[in-house]
C-alpha cells in the first residue's frame, strides 16, 4: 500500500459535523473544502472553510446526497480526500467506491467492509460466526408462511425490522400473533419505500433494555482497539437524544466482554477506521448485538472527552497510513461525559421538527463544556435536513458533576425563532431515574408527558410576532415561505 499525506479535504456534509471535522483538519494544517446548498450559503461550515463550492438546489437528493455532483466538485477542487461525516452518504458503499475509484481517499472503511456490515442480516450472520451474542430471532430475511412460523418460535412481543433499515425506520413491534400478518405486510412495504429493499427479519422484543455501544478504531495495518462504551438509552422515536460515557452501573466484566466482542466482529469483517458496534443490554447484563455503524457517530464527543483522543484526527491519520500509536492496555477512561442533542423540534408536539430563522441563539462557553454547533444567530434552520442545532457536552470527574454542568449549560442556552428541546432535556436530566443512572430505552415513553414542561418563555403574542418576523425574513431573503 502506498500512502500520501492529506492536504486538501472535502467535507461532504453540513451543520455541526461539517464544522467539527474542519476544526480538526485545519488544526492539522489541512486545507478544507466545503460544499453547500442554497439555504446553507451563509452557514458556519461554509464560512470557516478555506474553499467553498455550491451544490445548487436544496433538497438532499440534489445536494448532499448527489454522488455525481459531489465527485465533480471534489475533482474541480483537487481534493485528495473526502470525509462524509455521518448521515447523508456516509454509509453508502457506492459512494465510498466511487470516491476511491476517482483516486480520492475516502475517510471511512472500504466499500467492501461497509457493505458487509451495512446490511443488518449480513452483519448478524457474521456476528454469530464469531460468537457475538444476538437477540433471539431469524438469522436471515423472512417472508410469508416461513415468517409466521418463525414468529411463533420467537414468541411475542417481537420486532419486525428492515434488513436495510436505519434511523429507527422500518421497525414494528407486534404484541399478538393475530396482528402479525398485517404488521409483516406493512413493514415490508415500508422497507421497500424507505430503503428500496423489502427484506425484513424478526427479533424477540427485549423489555426495558439499555442501548450500549462500543467505539472502535482500527488502522490499515491490523491494529485495533475499543475506546470503551457509550450509553444511549435516552431515545425518542427510537432515536438518541442524550448519550454518555462510561455507561453507568455496568460491571467491568460486561464492559470488557462487549469490547472484545466488538473487536472480534470488526476484525472478521476486515473493517478499518472508526466504527461503532451497537448492543442492547438487558436487566441481567446479557448483551445482544444490534448493528454496526460504519462511520463516525453523532455522539462520538463523549468518547473523546473521556479518552482525550480526537477521533477525526485519528480517522485522518489512519487514512494517511499511520499506525495506531497505542494498544488496548494504554487506554483508561477518565471521568464522565454526557452529551445532549439540542434539536429544532417540538417536545410538546411529538418532537415534530421545526424550521425558521434563529433570531436569538446563544450557547454557553465554560470550562469542561464542549459545544459542537452548526448554526449562528440570524441563520436559517432549513426544513430539508436533520434538525440538529448543536451538541452540548459536559465533562465531570463524576457523573453527578457532569449532569450538574450540563444542566447549567442548558440553563444558559437561548434559542428563539424555532421550537427546540432544551426544556425536555432538562426534564430528563433532573429526573430521579436518570440521576440514578437507571434508564432504559423506554424511559421517554414511560415518564415523559408534555404537560410536565413549563410554559414557553414567550407569551403567545410575542411568539406570534417572532414567527411573523422570521417568516418575513425567510420570504424576502430566499423568496420562499
Ligand atoms: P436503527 O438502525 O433503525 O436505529 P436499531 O436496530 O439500531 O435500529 O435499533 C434502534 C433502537 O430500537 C435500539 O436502540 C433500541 O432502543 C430499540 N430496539 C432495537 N431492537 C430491539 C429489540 N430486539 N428489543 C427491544 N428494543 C429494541
Amino acid at each position: 500500500m502506498t500512502f500520501r499525506p492529506i492536504r486538501r479535504l472535502l467535507v461532504a456534509n453540513r451543520g455541526e459535523i461539517a464544522v467539527r471535522i474542519q476544526r480538526t483538519a485545519q488544526r492539522m494544517g489541512i486545507h478544507t473544502i466545503a460544499i453547500y446548498s442554497e439555504v446553507d450559503r451563509y452557514a458556519p461550515h461554509v464560512e470557516m472553510a478555506n474553499e467553498r463550492y455550491f451544490l445548487g438546489g436544496d433538497i438532499p437528493a440534489e445536494t448532499y446526497l448527489n454522488i455525481e455532483k459531489i465527485l465533480a466538485l471534489a475533482r474541480e477542487a483537487k481534493a485528495d480526500a473526502i470525509h462524509p461525516g455521518y448521515g447523508f452518504l456516509s454509509e453508502n458503499p457506492a459512494f465510498a467506491k466511487a470516491v476511491t475509484e476517482a483516486g480520492i481517499v475516502f475517510i471511512g472503511p472500504s466499500a467492501e467492509a461497509m457493505a458487509r456490515l451495512g446490511n443488518k442480516v449480513a452483519a448478524k450472520q457474521l456476528a454469530q460466526s464469531v460468537g457475538v451474542p444476538l437477540v433471539p430471532g431469524t438469522a436471515s430475511a423472512v417472508v410469508g408462511e416461513e415468517a409466521l412460523k418463525a414468529a411463533g418460535e420467537i414468541g411475542y412481543p417481537l420486532l419486525i425490522k428492515a434488513a436495510a433499515g436505519g434511523g429507527g425506520k422500518g421497525m414494528r413491534k407486534v404484541l399478538r400473533p393475530e396482528d402479525f400478518p398485517e404488521a409483516l405486510q406493512r413493514a415490508q412495504s415500508e422497507a421497500l419505500s424507505a430503503f428500496g429493499d423489502p427484506s425484513v427479519f424478526l427479533e424477540r422484543y427485549i423489555e426495558k433494555p439499555r442501548h450500549v455501544e462500543i467505539q472502535i478504531l482500527a488502522d490499515l495495518h491490523g491494529n485495533a482497539v475499543y475506546l470503551f462504551e457509550r450509553d444511549c438509552s435516552i431515545q425518542r422515536r427510537h432515536q438518541k437524544v442524550i448519550e454518555e460515557a462510561p455507561a453507568p452501573h455496568l460491571r467491568p466484566e460486561t464492559r470488557t466482554a462487549m469490547g472484545e466482542a466488538a473487536l472480534r466482529l470488526i476484525k472478521a469483517a476486515g473493517y478499518t477506521q472508526a466504527g461503532t458496534v451497537e448492543f442492547i443490554v438487558d436487566a441481567d447484563e446479557n448483551f445482544y448485538f444490534l448493528e454496526v455503524n460504519t462511520r463516525l457517530q453523532v455522539e462520538h464527543p463523549v468518547t473523546e472527552m473521556i479518552t482525550g483522543l480526537d477521533l477525526v484526527e485519528w480517522q485522518i491519520r489512519i487514512a494517511q497510513g499511520e499506525r495506531l500509536g497505542f494498544t488496548q492496555t494504554d487506554l483508561r477512561p477518565n471521568g464522565h461525559a454526557i452529551e445532549a442533542r439540542l434539536y429544532a423540534e417540538d417536545p410538546r408536539s411529538n418532537f415534530l421538527p421545526s424550521s425558521g430563522l434563529l433570531y436569538k441563539y446563544r450557547l454557553p462557553a465554560r470550562p469542561h463544556l464542549r459545544i459542537d454547533n452548526g448554526y449562528e444567530e440570524g441563520g436559517i434552520v432549513p426544513l430539508y435536513y436533520d434538525p440538529l442545532l448543536a451538541k452540548i457536552i459536559a465533562w465531570g470527574e463524576t457523573r453527578t458533576e457532569a449532569i450538574a454542568r450540563l444542566q447549567q449549560a442548558l440553563h444558559e442556552t437561548v434559542v428563539l425563532g424555532v421550537e427546540h428541546n432544551a426544556d425536555f432535556i432538562q426534564f430528563v436530566l433532573g429526573h430521579p431515574i436518570f440521576q440514578e443512572g437507571r434508564m432504559h430505552t423506554h424511559f421517554v415513553d414511560e415518564h415523559f408527558d408534555p404537560k410536565l414542561l413549563d410554559q414557553t418563555p414567550l407569551t403567545p403574542e410575542e411568539q406570534e410576532v417572532a414567527r411573523a418576523v422570521a417568516h418575513w425574513i425567510v420570504a424576502t431573503w430566499y423568496g420562499k415561505t
